[in-house]
């Protein structure tokens, strides 16, 4: 055994095996897989092992044809060929309209990636599976590509085809403890042996905690006990001349795919259980759970009245077996939070479908600092610090109920809800509120018109449409409030707070005392990685000079890792987390200076106090931060309070406000006119597939203004020109938003995708951000959108189509 190499993965399953032959084929070929007994002896061996490109965004989709390119590589290899059923098909059932259209939007999401999914009526769908009945059928979502894989021959052809590039594969071998060094390198002790390394890599399936709690972690993973049965043979399926494809079902919650000449029924079961959760038993090895089919009587009659085949054979062997569950159902996959060189790839519940491709991304980001996609959606920091194992067992039971009904635009499921809250939700809920959330924060979407309102779940504009649109109408004519909770602050203190700044910002990062500014941060390859407002505030009784760096709400982990990460010892910094101390009041619309004058001491004239400013003050008797800041076009204030005063700032900002028509508005409202500026989202519009020239950020950028990180990438992307370029649309519907990931087309041909869209109340137009070619992206050029199935015409337009001289928000 080594006593030294490059990279350490723990666990041979599915997620371990990829991930160690994808790091040799990044090149690492010093790199280790540890397995405490054999390969694939967690949960690998009895997966139903179903393969398909079906993701929710691009990023899923992309990974998972990754997946089937490989596994149909590797069961082509004459040297060591392995039993890939490969292009069965597979149809997702649906019995609502609603299904079909969500399917229609994914069709469309997917063939941005090259993956051709069909939408298909009933009766097609009986004419590819001739066992089921139409029943309480509409239709379904057909993928071509649908298969499954044999798992254990799938991870030992990966496992022989690392070694053959050089990469070692002890069994046997279980990892009992990790010690990190003072120069962040680790050593892995075994029960055989230490081994030091530069990087380890935590695969370790349902046992995750047990190696997480080695480097003082916990992951926000649960284990569920998931079931399949096998039938006995079923003459129709044995006589029928072709294999059947697979299905899975959202309205009776079970997947059945073609197992030898019978069917292997998988079950989501309402009645379910968590796995493992006061401890694992170390002998529970190659094993299983005790059968328990009571538990998913509820599914099977589902399953018996679509397929009555069923009914006429035996079952002959039960499976029943701990899966592993996140808070939002995608998996963990990149760097562990909080940590220096160490990675994770767990929280698989489609491991084998998606392995090849988590495997895939992650070797890619260990070995080059980020992937090819945008993997914001996989990576661990994702959650920050409500992500507890209480919350992710109840959100992993919420999950495995719904396992085949996708989440709806908009739809945030009840389990484990409230997460986080200010002292203002139960005030805001009192008044009427309907929250959204945003990593684990209730954060206000929109105010009821009444208790018992509930909008439909629709790819469509819905009924909270006009409340929106007159929560905008007041922020546009009088003002309006809204409490932003969870912003991400790092207040930063020292000497070289701006030289390091500068290094970590590709454009100017303003020192001027009381002055706030936008700018981006970019990885070494020269793509957005980071927005930020920088705030200098001068030394005060609050605090000594300092800079407040503000980004989005979910990056508080993200962020700060990045930041950290990028310090020099000899540099006097400091970084200090106000994120979960503050919370962020709105105050916008033509009459928010009357009101802020009428609650908080001070000349707040635009003279005095202009766009861009910063300033200490009260609001009230609460101690407040003011900046001229706006997100939604109008004049607007975002006023930072520390949390034990908030309740009181809300309550001078209410009084003050009585006499200037001041209402509560929501992230909604926020949302539509941020569209009408085109300003942009983070992880929506500014993401690392793109750099900042392809993302219309040349503004932000200073090429001259000395070395950033990465400037040298970013000036040989730039004589490379652009691969795409971001743009503002107008989409000719009134039906519905286009949503994310949606393809832009001209002809049969994607010539784009869609990363925002809502519609713009002040202007009456239906708004879109999308990345388009470069030779469509001038004002006028003309496509079409391919919304949920539907062409609509779209026309690049000019940004900030409302108020484009920004003459309102610097009033
Ligand atoms: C009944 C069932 C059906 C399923 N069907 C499908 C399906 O149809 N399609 C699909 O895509 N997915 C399916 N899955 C899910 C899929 O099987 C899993 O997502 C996948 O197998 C997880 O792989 P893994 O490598 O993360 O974990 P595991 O296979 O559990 O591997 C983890 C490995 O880490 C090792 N390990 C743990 N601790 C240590 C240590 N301290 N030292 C060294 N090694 C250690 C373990 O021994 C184990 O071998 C199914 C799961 C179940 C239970």
């Amino acid at each position: 055994m080594k006593s030294r190499t490059k990279v350490v993965v723990i666990g041979g399953g599915i997620a371990g095996c990829s991930t160690l032959y994808h790091l040799t084929q990044e090149g690492w070929s010093d790199v280790v897989l540890v397995e405490r007994n054999e390969l694939t002896s967690g949960t690998t061996w009895h997966s139903a092992a179903q393969v398909t490109n079906f993701g929710m965004n691009q990023t899923m989709v992309g990974l998972k044809s990754h997946s089937i390119r490989l596994y149909k590589e590797l069961a082509d290899d004459p040297d060591y060929p392995i039993n890939y059923h490969h292009g069965d098909g597979g149809i997702r059932l649906a019995n609502t309209e609603a299904q079909m259209h969500g399917y229609r939007h994914f069709a469309s999401m997917a063939r941005g990636m090259d993956v051709q999914f069909e939408v298909i009526d009933a009766e097609e769908c009986a004419r590819r599976h001739p066992l089921i009945s139409t029943e309480n059928l509409i239709g379904g979502l057909w993928d071509p590509m649908d298969g499954d894989i044999d798992p254990a021959q799938l991870c030992q052809a990966l496992a022989r085809r690392a070694r053959k590039a050089g990469a070692e594969v002890y069994r046997n071998t279980p990892v009992i403890g990790l010690k990190q060094h003072a120069d962040d390198t680790w050593t892995v002790l075994t029960e055989k042996g230490d081994i030091d390394c530069d990087i380890v890599v935590n695969a370790g399936g349902y046992r995750v905690n047990e190696v997480g709690a080695m480097m003082g972690v916990h992951h926000p993973v649960a284990s569920m006990e998931h079931q399949y049965f096998l039938t006995e043979e079923i003459p129709a399926i044995r006589d029928a001349g072709h294999r059947m494809p697979l299905l899975r079902c959202p309205i009776s919650d079970y997947y059945c795919r073609q197992e030898k000449n019978g069917l292997l029924l998988g079950f989501y079961e309402q009645d379910c259980k968590t796995w493992g959760m006061d401890g694992i038993d170390p002998n529970f090895v190659n094993a299983l759970c005790p059968d328990d089919l009571d538990r998913v009587t509820d599914v099977l009659e589902g399953a018996f009245a679509r397929m009555p085949a069923l009914m006429e054979v035996g079952v002959h062997t039960v499976v029943n077996g701990p899966i592993t569950y996140t808070i939002d159902g995608a998996p963990l996959v990149g760097p562990i939070p909080g940590k220096r060189n160490a990675f994770c790839v767990i929280g698989l519940r489609a491991g084998l479908g998606e392995g090849g491709g988590h495997g895939w991304l992650l070797a890619q980001q260990i070995v080059h600092g980020e992937a090819c996609y945008d993997t914001w959606c996989l990576d661990p920091r994702r959650f920050t610090g409500h992500a507890n194992v209480e919350l992710t067992a109840l959100k992993a039971i919420e999950d495995y109920q719904n396992e085949f009904r996708f989440h709806f635009p908009h739809e945030h499921r009840p389990a484990g809800r409230p997460a986080k809250t200010t002292p203002l939700t139960p005030v805001l809920a009192a008044e009427g509120a309907e929250f959204t959330v945003v990593n684990g924060w209730e954060r206000v979407d929109y105010i009821k018109p009444s208790p018992d309102f509930a909008p439909t779940h629709s790819f469509d504009f819905d009924e909270t449409f006009d409340l929106v649109a007159a929560e905008v109408a007041n922020v546009q004519t009088n003002v309006g409030l809204a409490e932003v909770n969870g912003f991400n602050r790092i207040e930063i203190t020292g000497a070289d707070r701006h030289a390091f700044l500068d290094r970590m910002f590709c454009g100017p990062v303003t020192k001027r005392d009381g002055r706030v500014a936008l700018g981006y941060l970019l990885n070494h390859h020269g793509m957005v990685k980071a927005e930020a407002t920088v705030a200098n505030l001068p030394a005060s009784d609050r605090g000594p000079a300092r800079v407040w760096y503000g980004s989005a709400a979910a990056s508080e982990f993200h962020d700060m890792d990045w930041l950290t990460r990028h310090l020099r010892s000899d540099e006097d910094v400091q970084l200090r987390s106000l994120t979960n101390d503050q919370t962020i009041l709105i105050l916008a619309g033509p009459k928010a200076r009357d009101v802020l004058g009428a609650c908080a001491r001070g000349d707040w004239s635009a003279e005095a106090f202009p766009w861009l400013g910063v300033r200490e003050c009260f609001i009230g008797i609460a101690p407040a931060t003011v900046m001229g800041v706006s997100f939604s076009g109008e004049l607007a204030y975002e006023i930072h309070v520390p949390n034990a005063s908030l309740y009181a700032a809300y309550l001078a900002l209410r009084q003050a406000g009585e006499a200037y028509g001041l209402k509560l508005f929501g992230a909604r409202a926020v949302e539509s006119m941020r569209m009408e500026k085109s300003f942009l989202h983070w992880k929506a519009d500014l993401i690392t597939e793109f750099d900042p020239f392809e993302t219309g950020l040349d503004r932000f950028v200073r090429l001259d203004k000395g070395d950033f990180i990465g400037r040298d990438a970013l000036l040989q992307r730039q004589a490379e020109g652009p691969r795409r370029k971001l743009v503002a649309l107008q989409v000719q519907t009134d039906q519905g938003p286009a949503h994310p990931g949606a393809s832009l087309m001209r002809g049969n041909e994607v010539i784009g995708t869609i990363t925002s869209g809502e519609w713009g109340h002040r202007i009456g137009q239906n708004l879109a951000h999308a990345f388009v070619d470069p030779g469509l992206a001038d004002v006028g050029s003309e496509m079409e959108l391919d919304r949920c199935g539907e062409r609509v015409s779209a026309v690049v337009t000019a940004p900030s189509p409302y108020d484009p001289d920004f003459g309102r928000i610097k009033s």
